[in-house]
């Protein structure tokens, strides 16, 4: 049988379900599912994603024809639930085109409303309705948008304008009106007109005329619309596969705009912005969906006190308020009522907080959608926690909500409180996207990329956002915005994407020409401070302070549930007191990998470090590496006191030499005097430190065996800082780790000259450490020999950037070359350095526990290459039985998440 690629529904009745997301979308998958629990929709049909391939593979004609026997019969289902006929010009039904993928893409991809009409079904739906001014209003809506969408008349550049709102614009000023809405039947008329000359000025065609025609234009560009530039990068950003493709669904029309008792809206059963237990959204009396969501009309308020809460903020009485603004609970209460019902129905049917939209035709309730909310970092978890105290969810389902990478906005820095008090405030709008922003003035979108690529942080400004945006709001610190409300494009997208946004501020006028923008009274230019506060709205004049976040609340509560169920422990990459703390305090259990060559960095040090490598010979060395030792005992112990009674794993020098020697004239002739040598001496010997390809050369533990008296100091230094500091009171856990080992006996000469320098040094103190000897696994050698290694080695941890460079073959510090391309070419679906590579080199890991722990079945193994922060990662390294990961501090708790989420998977 052939496969089906249309599914109904309408009238309580439905051929899909909720859980048919990926073959329906995720709106085609809800629509079903309202039908079936009984929230009001209008009937219609879902043309599945997989029709979305063929689409790419077969083209529009042969797709229509495989579409073309359904699609009619479905139609015939709408006509006769809606009891009117599509084409019909006396009782015409009207459809509405839309896109809808797995995962929600909010305004990236294209919506065709009020289709077919034409020139008489416009007269014969004025007749039906007895509305002149709708019909008209929703033609020449109709005719801008399938103009726009489907004949390819949006301009791609940015900055040109859209020759229909040339038009519009133009006949207001013909008319001496301002507004949209002032236009009277006559003015719409001439709108339609013209737009219908353009159209045939710059396709060379007429509009279509025929509904089935329209029809089919309007699926296929939704179709190509998942291919759209803005798509593209959007699905870039988080991860979505251009093979899964977007459903269409095809909806019979609703009415926003039929007059006062006509609405359209959009609205949220919890604040996607901080995820307070509060039903809120906002509404336009007699419109259609785009006005709301575009953020060319400041919208309405839904619920009073949301209203309120608005008014407080733009500095509008209560009586203004009320007279100009109302709530939609105060202007439609019984509406309202039903659509507050709804609004929990469906919030307690999802288990999660819903997005949704509606419509109110002359007094009658439709949903147009439903969907889990895109929601801020910090409203995802206080919404899982609440959820989970609310009874809705379990822990684990808690646990799985929340998504680890999103965790990462929690630990953004927030304002400072008391630089926020002697802040200057300018004006407020409306808290869009909590946060804190500083940066400097940008008013487009590719000067915000080109600025942010120069390293400058920016602060975009703009009169509205709209999808194109998009890649200048994903590189700016915040987003803010003249107009639109809470749920306008730029507020859904900057939410999603965790970045500040303060939108709909009235008080700000933005000349893009002159790209200043003026703030009561107050002009600034491109390149000027601007700080944003996102939580309360507020807009500060300049830079303001900014403090580190903290781990409290909900986020506590969600990382100690994380706590309960995760078997990884979870470590931090540290090499200074204070990373350490910051870790410590992020809930690190110790320290995975302590690198410590930063340590030879500051002015004295670097001294005896250049001392020590431009010497001749062993005495030379060792009298230089004399002067350092205490420099590393101090180094030592903060980060110990800092990891008080948590291990602390420090690795042996690694780095080649020469990144450490002067390469120019003056600091050669600096170090030629310090040592009492002749600058010719100098030279030759930082000449011959050269390597052709250092990454391979003389580092790691290559280092230690030629230079044993390094690994002797360090090892000095490290139990030295533990003894003293025993002494004092504290409780250090020292590991010493080998780096780069690829032969058992390299490890086994290292760990010679380590224990015996430990022991020469516990003999002098009076005093033992326990403390243990491990190695890194980072060569593809060590991987495959691992059983050998363990005989020896006390712990295994795995540098996977390391391990990654040598199992490609490729470069770390060199792949920049050819990634770009491997990734557009799809040669590589990620970058291996980021994301690992669980196929080859999980391989090699999972090989390295087993043989591992076949000759000491307590080998502790952990990984500390930059994968140990990566979800996707930190979960392979749960399956293969890593004791723990160690990553960057800010990762800690990302990897905590995801650890616990690898254990509730399992
Ligand atoms: C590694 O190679 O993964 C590692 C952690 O060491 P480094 O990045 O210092 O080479
Ligand atoms: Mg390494």
């Amino acid at each position: 049988m052939d496969k089906k690629r249309v599914y109904t529904f309408g009238n309580g009745q439905a051929e899909g379900k909720a859980d048919m997301r990926n073959l329906l979308g995720g709106k085609g998958a809800n629509l079903a599912e309202m039908n079936l629990i009984g929230v009001p929709v209008p009937p219609g049909f879902t043309i599945t994603t997989e029709v979305c391939s063929e689409y790419y593979e077969l083209g529009k004609d042969k797709v229509v024809e495989l579409l073309k026997a359904d699609v009619e019969k479905a139609i015939a289902n709408i006509e006769n639930l809606m009891n009117s006929k599509f084409g019909d010009v006396e009782n015409p039904l009207l459809v509405s085109v839309r896109s809808g993928a797995r995962a929600s893409m909010p305004g990236m991809m294209d919506t065709i409303l009020n289709l077919g009409l034409n020139d008489e079904v416009v007269e014969g739906l004025s007749r039906k309705t007895g509305r002149p001014r709708f019909a008209w209003d929703s033609y020449r809506r109709f005719v801008q948008m399938y103009g726009d969408v489907v004949l390819g008349m949006k301009p791609v550049n940015k900055e040109d304008i859209d020759p229909f709102e040339e038009i519009i614009e133009k006949v207001k000023e013909e008319k001496g009106v301002k507004l949209d809405n002032e236009l009277e039947v006559e003015d719409l008329k001439e709108l339609v007109k013209r737009f219908k000359v353009a159209v045939k000025e710059q396709t060379g065609q007429d509009f279509p005329t025929c509904a089935y025609e329209q029809l089919w234009g309007a699926i296929c560009a939704v179709f190509r619309s998942w291919m759209n530039e803005r798509a593209i990068l959007y699905r870039k950003m988080e991860g979505i596969p251009a093979e899964w493709g977007t459903a269409v669904s095809v909806q019979a029309m609703v009415f926003g705009n039929m007059g006062d008792t006509s609405a359209t809206g959009v609205c949220f059963s919890r604040d996607a912005g901080n995820g307070e237990d509060l039903f809120n959204g906002e509404y336009l009396i007699n419109a259609q969906g785009e006005d709301v969501v575009a953020g060319i009309r400041t919208p309405q308020q839904i619920t009073k006190i949301g209203s309120q809460r608005w008014a407080e903020r733009a500095g509008i009485s209560e009586e203004e308020r009320v007279a100009k603004y109302p709530s939609m609970e105060e202007a439609m209460p019984e509406i309202y009522k039903e659509l507050d019902a709804l609004q929990t129905k469906l919030e307690n049917h999802y288990r999660d907080m819903q997005d949704m939209e509606f419509t109110v035709q002359e007094g009658k309730l439709w949903f147009l959608q439903t969907r889990n909310g895109k929601r801020t970092g910090a409203a995802m978890v206080k919404i899982a926690m609440d959820l989970l105290r609310q009874g809705m969810i379990d822990e684990k389902t808690a646990l799985e909500r929340c998504e680890p990478n999103k965790l990462d906005e929690l630990l953004h820095p927030v304002f400072d409180k008391k630089a926020l008090k002697e802040a200057k405030v300018l004006t407020r709008g409306l808290p869009a996207s909590p946060g804190a922003a500083t940066g400097q003035i940008v008013f487009f979108a590719d000067d915000a990329a080109k600025w942010a690529a120069d390293g400058k942080k920016v602060v975009m400004v703009r009169i509205e956002t709209s999808p194109e945006d998009l890649a200048g709001m994903a590189v700016a610190e915040g987003i803010l915005t003249a107009r639109g409300g809470m749920t306008s494009h730029a507020a859904v997208v900057a939410r999603g994407m965790g970045k500040c946004c303060v939108s709909g501020a009235g008080a700000i006028n933005v000349d893009y020409k002159t790209r200043t923008v003026e703030i009561e009274g107050i002009t600034l230019k491109e390149g000027d401070f601007i700080s944003l506060n996102g939580t309360t709205g507020e807009v500060y004049k300049g830079k303001v302070e900014t403090k580190a976040a903290e781990v409290s609340g909900d986020f506590a509560a969600l990382m100690d549930l994380c706590n309960k169920y995760t078997k990884l422990n979870v470590r931090t990459n540290a090499d200074t007191p204070h990373d350490a703390e910051v870790a410590r305090a992020f809930g690190a259990s110790g320290i995975g990998l302590c690198r410590t060559e930063h340590m030879f960095f500051d002015a004295e040090k670097i001294v005896a470090m250049r001392e020590m490598i431009l010497s001749p010979d062993v005495e030379g060395r060792r009298k230089a590496l004399a002067k350092l030792l205490p420099f590393q005992k101090a180094d030592f112990k903060g980060i110990f006191k800092a990891m008080d009674g948590c291990p602390v794993n420090v690795r042996l020098l690694d780095p080649p030499l020469h990144e450490f020697v002067p390469h120019d004239a003056k600091g050669q002739e600096e170090m030629a005097k310090a040592m009492g040598v002749t600058v010719q001496e100098i030279k030759k010997r930082v000449e011959s430190l050269c390597e052709h390809n250092p990454m391979l050369g003389h580092r790691g533990c290559r280092l230690g065996n030629t230079y044993p008296e390094i690994t002797e100091m360090q090892t000095q230094a490290i139990l030295g800082a533990a003894i003293e500091l025993k002494k004092e009171g504290y409780d250090p856990h020292p590991e010493i780790m080998v780096p780069l080992t690829g032969i058992l006996y390299e490890f086994e000469a290292q760990e010679k000259v380590i224990r015996d320098a430990a022991a020469a040094l516990f003999e002098k103190e009076g005093m033992e450490i326990p403390f243990k000897v491990g190695t890194m696994i980072e060569i593809p050698r060590a991987a495959l020999t691992a059983n050998r290694i363990a005989s020896r080695a006390e712990y295994f941890s795995f540098g996977t950037n390391d391990l990654t460079q040598m199992t490609f073959g490729y470069s770390r510090d060199d792949i920049a070359s050819f990634l770009p391309v491997y990734l557009e070419k799809k040669i590589l679906k990620v970058d291996p350095f980021q994301v690992l590579d669980q196929n080859g080199v999980g391989q090699l890991i999972e090989m390295a526990v087993d043989k591992g722990r076949s000759v000491r079945p307590d080998l502790k193994c952990g990984i500390c290459g930059e994968h140990g922060g990566e979800p996707s990662s930190v979960k392979f390294c749960h399956k293969v039985g890593l004791n723990y990961v160690s990553c960057s501090p800010f990762r800690v708790p990302i990897a905590r998440l995801a650890a616990a989420q690898a254990a509730v998977e399992e």
